[in-house]
């Protein structure tokens, strides 16, 4: 991928383009298919059949259409992606178009991550725990040794960072998974999770998730690799216990299903359930044409999918290193 095209480029023309306060997605994840060979407690999504998936040209004909739409960066995700055989091909679309990302649970990635590895500029792997938990909230023992494996052959090709959702279940864990994070030498993405009504209900008690959520903050600033922000860690800790909300901006990243419809405002509140095809409406127009203000205080969720970008300002120093000029560098340092 040239950086330059999908990320610079496209982020100048979104800048003239929100003159005047209009809205454009400048991320986009899309949900490859529903399946699952895994079964994650607090997950509905393994629990859907797929109707049918996009065909290739499908595919293509998405992705062009968020090209127009200035979309820079574009995420892959499930159910699982490794299941998808024409993945390969899928990935190398994205690639010449995006910044390319992908989330996996690990189980297929050391026996295919070389079939994708030059199409890719991030990937993410699912770590929950150490074996036993992992194994347990993912619900197929064998799991947790398949990631790490996994993990440990794709950081030969490309920058890689554990993506931990965090439950009642794992919340006594979390410190030790920080430790394996380090002793394999790859960074953590923080998520807590969300009861979504068709799933087991696992969110952390919030009471006990807030001196967690404070000593991760410290954790960060004591040198651990975890990905997300200062300003993520505050967000959250003065949103769910000081009553300061955070301003959600949904309208940042435009999901998609696997059916090629768009999910709006976000995926947590309509628990992925599509209505407009997206190469079949004006994503600028409906973007601008949709009530996005009733969702700034929701605060419902902390998924760093959202928030992050919510919170990202070019105003902040911080953010500019971590989020810009680190990614940036990890960029140019996956080309060596
Ligand atoms: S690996 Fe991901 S998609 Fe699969 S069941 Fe778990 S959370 Fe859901
Ligand atoms: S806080 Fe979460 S659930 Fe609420 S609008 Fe933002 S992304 Fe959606």
């Amino acid at each position: 991928m040239a950086i330059a095209k999908p990320v610079l480029g496209r982020t100048i023309k979104r800048k003239i383009h929100s003159i005047g306060g209009r809205k454009t997605p400048f991320i986009a994840g899309h949900k490859l298919l529903y399946t699952c060979n895994l079964r994650c407690e607090m997950c509905p999504f393994w629990r859907r059949p797929d109707e049918r998936l996009l065909s290739l040209s499908e595919e293509i004909k998405m992705m062009d259409t968020l090209v127009e739409a200035d979309v820079s960066f574009m995420g892959f995700e499930g159910g699982e992606p490794l299941l998808r055989n024409d993945l390969p091909e899928i990935l190398k679309e994205s690639h010449k178009r995006f910044h390319t990302s992908m989330v996996t649970n690990g189980w297929l990635l050391k026996s295919r991550i070389k079939s994708i590895s030059n199409y890719l500029d991030y990937l993410f792997v699912s770590i929950d725990g150490l074996e036993d938990t992992h194994d347990r909230q993912r619900g197929i023992p064998g799991s947790f040794k398949r990631a790490v494996d996994g993990i440990k052959e794709a950081k030969r090709y490309l920058p890689v960072s554990m993506s931990t959702t965090i439950t009642e279940n794992n919340l006594d864990s979390i410190f030790d998974l920080m430790e394996l994070a380090r002793s394999i030498d790859v960074s953590v993405n923080l998520q807590v999770s969300y009861n979504y009504s068709t799933a087991d209900k696992i969110s952390p008690e919030r009471e006990r998730l807030h001196h967690i959520l404070i000593k991760l903050k410290e954790m960060k600033k004591s040198g651990y690799p975890i990905v997300n922000s200062y300003e993520y860690f505050d967000a959250v800790i003065n949103s769910w216990y000081n009553n300061i909300p955070w301003v959600c901006k949904p309208w940042s990243t435009i999901n998609i299903d696997p059916l090629g419809n768009i999910v709006m405002p976000c995926y947590v509140l309509n628990e992925y359930s599509g209505k407009y095809k997206v190469w079949e409406v004006n994503i600028k127009e409906l973007w601008n044409s949709y009530d996005w203000g009733q969702y700034e205080s929701c605060n419902k969720c902390s998924l760093s999918c959202y928030l992050e970008p919510s919170l990202f300002s070019w105003k902040k120093p911080s953010m500019i290193q971590e989020r810009i000029i680190n990614g940036i560098g990890s960029y140019i340092a996956s080309m060596f």
